[in-house]
């Protein structure tokens, strides 16, 4: 069926074999942005304080959740965090098995309401547990490129 051609039985099955072009620009946004460069510069992780909350949020936001106040202290809130949760995956994306298990965990920074999901490194998996305490780690600087894999992973400590 061409795209000119009417419809005429209303229970009749359509579709329209072909590509259609799909052009976007992702944009991070004003605390995306810093955020990230934050991790790509100086190998810090960021996030914004409500003064009023009393709450840091990790990724940072420019308005509070709760109080809808806008954040502007940005504060660097270390690279130290504790296991929140997390999973083991055995297999690829494509159903194909992993020749080593990966771990992603939930890493609650330390100190703040917030945290990230990131893969955990340097750890077998038997030995992953909620509530350990773990320690970003990044690329070399020359890698880096503004990404949340600038991160590498985070470590036990
Ligand atoms: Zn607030």
């Amino acid at each position: 069926m061409g795209i000119n051609e009417k419809i005429t039985e209303n229970i009749d099955m359509t579709s329209w074999k072909g590509k259609i072009p799909v052009n976007y620009i992702y944009t991070v946004g004003i605390a995306g942005e810093k955020f990230f460069r934050e991790i790509k510069d100086n190998e810090k992780i960021v996030g914004t304080k409500c003064e009023k909350c009393e709450v840091i949020y990790v990724p940072p936001k420019i308005y509070c959740e709760r109080c809808f106040s806008r954040l502007e202290n940005y504060i660097d809130v270390g690279t130290k965090g504790t296991v929140h949760t997390f999973t083991i995956c055995y297999e690829n994306v494509d159903g194909t098995k992993k020749e080593e298990p990966t771990i992603i965990a939930m890493v609650k920074i330390d100190g703040t309401d917030g945290g990230l999901v990131h893969w955990l490194g340097e750890i077998d998996s038997k030995d992953v547990e909620i509530g350990m305490s773990v320690e970003a780690i990044f690329k070399a600087k020359e890698e880096r490129e503004g990404s949340i894999l600038d991160i590498t992973y985070f470590k036990p400590t």
